[in-house]
């Protein structure tokens, strides 16, 4: 696969195109700047060797346009939260930081549509569906910071996955500037269309390898009515589990069913004192019953007899919206508390058919104690089947050990019929992991894909392959 990287003359070539363009302040060379777009979620650094700071889609047109005419790599970047090294300019390069392209442009309630630019931030899409009554649903833990564009490129997930379905599920039409400057407008603003291929969602978890996104059209939906949550408390994981698939197999569809082990309990014991951990509880499941208030009432009925039938220590109910933020803040600072275990972690995304949790629970734990200076810490969203497993270590020189460890979780993942990313995408970090799951010929017509879309290997080169 042809990658390509830039040289300093070639750099200097775009600078009066592009500052003639986009002006001085958005043409940024210096290196205290450039750092600031070194890195991502991954923690690894790429300088690049210019940034650039669209405000229309005649800009990235204009950038795209001579960096393919010098064969200069483009890194797209939304907020730099990706957590497999998407955004990193690992050939230096451009990055096209999309921070001003933040406009919402329309919200059409008659249509059940909205259209907004890149940049915007997933949270204040979803704030504002909401002063219509309307609902966006895809809900990374990221949604506070992370950006639509960054979502559609990595296809994100998050907590509303199991009845809402991921990002994909509502993204109607695309307006993109292809490698060489040109730009195309997939799908369309309807609910429904069949014509031709579907391109869109070929572009949908593209990585910013395809083509850049400049305009994004998406589908909303009625806001429900009630939420109710529940936090219980297990005495195993084994009950947790059994109770997802015991709630699911009775037809309830929770908003979200999200399972957090022992090891990611005791990292957030004592940070919120009105929320009392049992000692002896060693799973919890955090559960989002959601719709008209008469089904929430009923849904959540049942599911306290189902959890209580598997055993549960504790249920911690929550119905308005401050009661359900405090419980919700128990899973949200999960990722930063894991560091109470070890100053170093790998974050892993498998997924798995559900009803084969158990069995990849056990298998991670398996591994784990052949390593017994790494320690595993499981949670996410059970009821997609998404574990995230962080692989925590004490110092650097145990890095090749996590590394092993966690290349035997992804082999166990996929002997078990799962994928090596539920939701974070393949970036730099995972593309070694790639032909373990994608059959020789499926990937080379990838490749062919990726070529047939930019020739020259300028879009997010060093990705996937
Ligand atoms: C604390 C935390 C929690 C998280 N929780 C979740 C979660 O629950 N679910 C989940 O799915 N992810 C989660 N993530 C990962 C991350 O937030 C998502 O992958 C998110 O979609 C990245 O958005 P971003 O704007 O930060 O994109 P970036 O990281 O900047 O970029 C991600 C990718 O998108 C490409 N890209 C960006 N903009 C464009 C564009 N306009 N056109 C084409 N390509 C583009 C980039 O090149 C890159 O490949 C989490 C991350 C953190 C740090």
């Amino acid at each position: 696969m042809k990658s390509c990287t830039a040289s300093k003359s070639e750099i200097t070539n775009l600078l009066a195109p592009l500052r003639k363009c986009l002006g001085e302040k958005n043409v940024l060379i210096a290196l205290e700047d450039r750092i600031c777009y070194a890195y991502d979620g991954s923690k690894q650094k790429y300088l690049p060797d210019i940034v650039v700071r669209p405000q229309t889609t005649q800009h990235v047109v204009e950038a795209v346009r001579l960096a393919n005419e010098h064969e200069i790599p483009v890194y797209p970047r939304g907020a730099g939260s990706g957590l497999t090294g998407g955004a990193v300019p690992v050939f230096g390069g451009m990055v096209l930081d999309f921070a001003q392209m933040n406009r919402i442009l329309e919200i059409v309630p008659e249509d059940l549509v909205a259209t907004v630019e890149p940049g915007v931030v997933t949270q204040t899409l979803q704030t504002e569906a909401a002063k219509y009554n309307l609902f966006y649903p895809p809900d990374p833990a990221s949604a506070a910071f992370s950006t639509i564009g960054g979502n559609v490129a990595e296809c994100a997930g998050g907590i509303t996955g199991l009845k809402y379905g991921v990002t994909r599920d509502y993204i109607l039409a695309l307006e993109v500037v292809l490698a060489d400057g040109s730009v195309i407008n997939t799908g369309r603003k309807t609910l429904k269309s069949v014509t031709g291929y579907d391109i869109t969602r070929l572009l949908v978890g593209s990585e910013g390898t395809l083509g850049i996104f400049t305009r994004i059209t998406v589908k909303l939906i009625p806001l429900p009515e009630k939420i109710e949550t529940l936090l219980v408390f297990f005495p195993t994981p084994k009950d947790a589990v059994e109770s997802a698939s015991t709630i699911i197999s009775h037809n309830i569809l929770p908003r979200a069913l999200e399972f957090i082990d022992k090891s990611s309990i005791d990292c957030i014991k004592g940070y919120r004192q009105e929320i009392e951990l049992p000692e002896d509880a060693n799973a919890i499941l955090i559960i989002d019953i959601d719709g008209e208030e008469k089904s929430v009432q009923k849904g959540i009925a049942r599911v306290k007899t189902f959890v209580s039938e598997h055993r549960a220590i504790k249920i911690i109910a929550a119905s308005d919206a401050k009661e359900r933020n405090d419980l919700w803040e128990v899973r949200r600072i999960l990722s930063p508390a894991l560091y109470k275990i070890a100053p170093y972690k790998i974050n892993e995304d498998i997924c798995v058919p559900r009803s084969r949790i158990l069995e990849i629970l056990h298998a991670i734990n398996d591994t784990n104690s052949r390593y017994p200076r790494l320690k595993a810490a499981n949670f996410g969203h059970i009821g997609d089947g998404n574990i995230h497993v962080n692989v925590m270590y004490e110092e650097e020189g145990d890095r090749p050990f996590a590394e092993k460890m966690i290349d035997e979780i992804i082999r166990s993942t996929i002997r078990l019929g799962g994928t090596i990313s539920g939701e974070h995408g393949i970036g730099n970090v995972k593309s070694k992991f790639l032909p373990l799951e994608i059959a020789p010929q499926e990937l080379q017509i990838m490749k062919d894909i990726k070529r047939l879309f930019d020739p020259k290997g300028i879009l997010n080169p060093g990705k996937f392959f």
